[in-house]
Formats: structure tokens, C-alpha cells, sequence
């Protein structure tokens, strides 16, 4: 075995433990399971939408809520078809695909090639694909069955269809399209902000909201999906100052995944090379997910190129007449965007712990405190002493005023301890008979905290100043 396939298969196995570790606690299970599944579409269980609202959360606090120039929004899934023709969708929103004739598979040339090494990428026409996987096709495996023999290459348009507010039999030849991104529905709704919202240039408009894409290959558990949530922001410049404004961005969206939590030696810039001809620079975020450095984010500068699209496709101008020096110019964009299942998978890879603890290995996920889906747990000792259950029950409807709380009788200590160290639980609060030794004063309770595993004893009228210190929302 060489050395890249054993890093490989170690890769995929901290990944297997992930997805198994999501499924066995509650975070994500795929769709449909009972009906043999629904590929590409996973649903969050009860700790995942805490994770996935915690994340949601953070990117509107930072986005939105710390921000003077920028505004929210929340557009429709659906939307006037015409505007994917402006936006290039109908005609240019497309992956390469070729199949594998041993195996079937069906894969995405791109990756494939750039798994090689080679230049390429969806956006190149199909002549030019073709060309470059001809040219490559000997090195090339197909990751399935390992055999190289392939088709030719075909470019699949990504929209998914649908029939809403067509009742004919044709439908698909005028279909309605479920979003492609987000970001149209803020393009669109450009002016209506600037109307009635009091904004000046530069601004922007931010929105998370579902997207769906006919995704060829749907791997990689929760990072490819076919229907996904997407968190962006578009910024409306000066054309003048379109380079400043995105730098400034760029500075942003880093320093926001460190503050995040996220590990900075998992992140890092992709500067695209082959940019489409009205972009002026385009860089990705990359996080070194199990699998390797893959796309968290994009960053865009895209110039005017939306705006003046959606002008002409709309006949209605889209120009700002700038009041502070009276000129007047179509908008230029930068965007930030990014997946919101893409951050849970990255939160997720930066929190999977296994430690030794003693002669036992212990799996903990070490969410920063602000995304655990559970900050506190209570526990009785014991499960069978009223007086206990009904101590912890009464601190754990305390707690749950302003935390997630979990409270929980179940098995031993130990094992309540394991369970809450792999759902990430900063704290576990536990009610003993010292507790209930001195109930003038309220008693005390053992805190153990998720990391250190140290514990200590905290007065219970001074449990929520203690948790107030730790940075739990
Ligand atoms: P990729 O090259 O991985 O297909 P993209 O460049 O097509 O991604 P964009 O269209 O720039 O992605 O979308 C912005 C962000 O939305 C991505 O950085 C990613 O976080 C998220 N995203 C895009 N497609 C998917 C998907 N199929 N499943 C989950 N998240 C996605």
C-alpha cells in the first residue's frame, strides 16, 4: 500500500466514524431511511438543528446583527423562471459527467482531473473537457472498481424542475425552478432594500435559505448534498472601489471562522485560476476536511455583472445615482458564500476527539461551547431517590431558561458522562445526597467540565453566574 492510500484509508476511516457517530447520536441521518434511502438528502436529528441553528446563528450575528451596512433578507425558493436565464443557469449551470462502462459509476470529470493534478474545471464547455480527459483518460481510475474505461464527456444542467403554476402536460419545457443559490433572490430585491431600507452604497444583503442542485456525485455525506442550505451576503460597491471593499471582505470571512472556533491549520486561501470572464478575483476558504482541503466558502468579486444582467433581463434599471458625488453606475457585487452543512461537516471534523483516558479511549466532541447543541446536562446520582430527581429536575428547568439543557437518569454516571462527552456537552451538572445535606443554603453540585474532566463544586445559587462566564451562547 502506498503511503497516499494509507493516509486514504485513514481518512476514510475517521469519516466512517463521523457519519456513524452523527447516525448513533442523533445529528444526521439519511433521508428516508425506512424506504431504503433518498440519495444526497440527509435530515438533522435533534442535536443536529442545534448544531445547524447554532451555526446559523453565528453567521447572521456576525453578518448581520454586528454589521451597520448590512441588511437580511428572505427571499422565496421560488421565483420568476426568466431570472435563471439571466443568471446563466439555464444555459451554463452545468457539471461535467462521464461513466465508468465497467462499473457504472457515473463521476464528475472535473474531479476526477483535478484528482490527477490536471487543469480543469464545470465551467469549461464540453469540447474543452472533452479534450483534457482524452489527453488524461490512461491515468485516470475510476474510484469505484479502480478500472479506467470510461464514456465520453456530457454536461448535465445542476437546476432541479418543477411543475409549480404549470398545469399542463409539457410542463418541463416551462418549468419553475427550485433555487440554484440564494444569492438571486437578493439580486432581485436589490432595489426593494434600497427603497425602503435606509442603506447607501456600499451596502449589503444577506440571506440563509435552502438551495437545491441535480448534483451528479453525491458523496461525501453532508459536504455534496442535492438539496442544502446556503448562507450568503452580497455587497453592493462603487465599481471604484469594488478590490477595497474586497479585501476587506476577505480579511472578514477569515477571521470569522477563527473565531468560530475553527482551527486554523485547517483552513486555508484557493485563489481560482480560471475565472469566468466577468469575475475579477474569485478565492475559496478551504478546510482540510477528512477527505483533504475541499471548498468551505466562496469569496467573489463579480463585478457588475448581476445587476446589469437582471437590468436588461427585466427591463427595469438597476443603477444608483450615487448622492454623495451624483454619478451614476450599476452596482458591483462581492459575495460571501457558504454552506451550511459544509460548516456543521467542517464543526463536526474539528471536534472529533479520541482520547485515552486510563486504559479506556474516550470519543469527545469538542464543539467550542458556543455551537454544542446541549450546553448543560443535569443528572440525579441516582435514579431510584425522589428527593435527587427532583433537585436535579428542579435545576435542570432553571438551567433551561436561558440553555439547551438536557437532563438525564439514565445508566450509570460513567456511562451519562460518555454520551454527553460524544454529543459535545460542555458541562454535566450532577445532583448528589451532599446536595441535599444543607437545603438552607441551597446545597451544592458537582460541575465536570467536557475537556479537562476536571470537577468542581459550585454553590447552586451560583450556577448560572458560573455558566454566564463560559461563553455558552
Ligand atoms: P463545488 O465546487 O463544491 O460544487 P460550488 O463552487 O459549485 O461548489 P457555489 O456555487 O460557489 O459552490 O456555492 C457556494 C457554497 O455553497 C459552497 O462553497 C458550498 O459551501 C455550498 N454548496 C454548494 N453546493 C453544495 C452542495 N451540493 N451541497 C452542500 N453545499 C453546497
Amino acid at each position: 500500500m502506498t503511503k497516499k492510500e494509507k493516509n486514504n484509508n485513514a481518512d476514510n476511516e475517521t469519516m466512517n466514524k463521523i457519519v456513524s457517530l452523527c447516525k448513533r447520536r442523533g445529528f444526521i441521518f439519511p433521508s428516508s431511511e425506512i424506504y431504503g434511502g433518498f440519495a444526497a438528502v440527509y435530515d438533522y436529528g435533534p442535536y443536529g438543528v442545534e448544531l445547524e441553528n447554532a451555526v446559523k446563528r453565528e453567521w447572521w450575528r456576525t453578518m448581520v446583527r454586528l454589521r451597520e451596512d448590512i441588511v437580511g433578507l428572505d427571499s422565496g425558493i421560488f421565483m420568476h423562471p426568466r431570472i435563471w436565464e439571466a443568471s446563466g443557469h439555464v444555459a451554463g449551470f452545468s457539471d461535467p459527467l462521464a461513466e465508468c462502462r465497467n462499473c457504472h459509476a457515473r463521476l464528475r470529470v472535473d474531479h476526477l482531473l483535478e484528482d490527477i493534478g490536471a487543469q480543469a474545471d464545470e465551467k469549461m464547455d464540453e469540447k474543452e473537457i472533452n479534450e483534457i480527459f482524452n489527453e488524461h483518460k490512461a491515468e485516470v481510475k475510476c474510484p469505484h472498481c479502480g478500472k479506467s474505461d470510461f464514456t465520453g464527456v456530457k454536461k448535465f444542467n445542476l437546476l432541479v424542475k418543477s411543475n409549480l403554476g404549470n398545469f399542463t402536460d409539457d410542463w418541463a419545457k416551462d418549468p419553475a425552478y427550485l433555487r440554484g443559490e440564494t444569492c438571486q433572490g437578493i439580486y432581485v430585491n436589490y432595489k426593494n432594500v434600497l427603497d425602503s431600507a435606509r442603506v447607501k452604497i456600499p451596502f449589503g444583503i444577506a440571506q440563509i435559505g435552502k438551495a437545491f442542485r441535480n448534483e451528479i456525485t453525491a458523496r461525501q455525506f453532508i459536504f455534496r448534498t442535492r438539496e442544502f442550505e446556503q448562507m450568503e451576503m452580497q455587497y453592493f460597491t462603487s465599481p471604484d472601489k469594488e478590490m477595497e471593499e474586497y479585501e476587506k471582505l476577505r480579511q472578514a470571512r477569515w477571521q470569522y471562522y477563527l473565531d468560530l472556533g475553527i482551527r486554523e491549520e485547517n483552513l486555508k486561501w484557493h485563489k481560482h485560476e480560471n475565472l469566468v470572464f466577468y469575475a475579477k478575483e474569485a478565492y475559496d476558504i478551504e478546510y482540510n476536511f477528512p477527505f483533504g482541503f475541499k471548498e468551505l466558502e466562496g469569496v467573489h468579486a463579480r463585478g457588475d455583472y448581476d445587476l446589469s444582467q437582471h437590468a436588461k433581463f427585466s427591463g427595469k434599471p438597476l443603477d444608483y445615482a450615487d448622492p454623495r458625488t451624483g454619478e451614476k453606475y450599476v452596482p458591483h457585487v462581492i459575495e460571501s458564500s457558504v454552506g451550511v452543512g459544509r460548516t456543521v461537516l467542517a464543526v463536526l471534523s474539528d471536534a472529533y476527539t479520541e482520547e485515552k483516558v486510563g486504559d479506556e479511549e474516550r470519543v469527545v466532541m469538542k464543539f467550542p461551547r458556543k455551537l454544542a447543541p446541549i450546553k448543560v446536562a443535569v443528572f440525579p446520582l441516582l435514579k431510584n431517590k425522589p428527593e435527587l430527581v427532583a433537585k436535579a429536575k428542579a435545576i435542570y428547568r432553571d438551567i433551561s431558561v436561558d440553555y439547551m439543557c438536557e437532563f438525564d437518569d439514565n445508566g450509570n454516571i460513567g456511562k451519562r458522562y460518555r454520551r454527553q462527552d460524544e454529543i459535545g456537552t460542555p458541562y454535566c451538572v450532577t445532583v448528589d445526597f451532599d446536595t441535599l445535606e444543607n437545603p438552607p443554603a441551597g446545597g451544592d453540585v458537582t460541575v465536570r467540565d467536557r475537556d479537562t474532566m476536571k470537577q468542581e463544586r459550585i454553590k447552586i445559587e451560583e450556577l448560572m453566574d458560573y455558566f454566564k462566564g463560559k461563553n455558552l451562547s
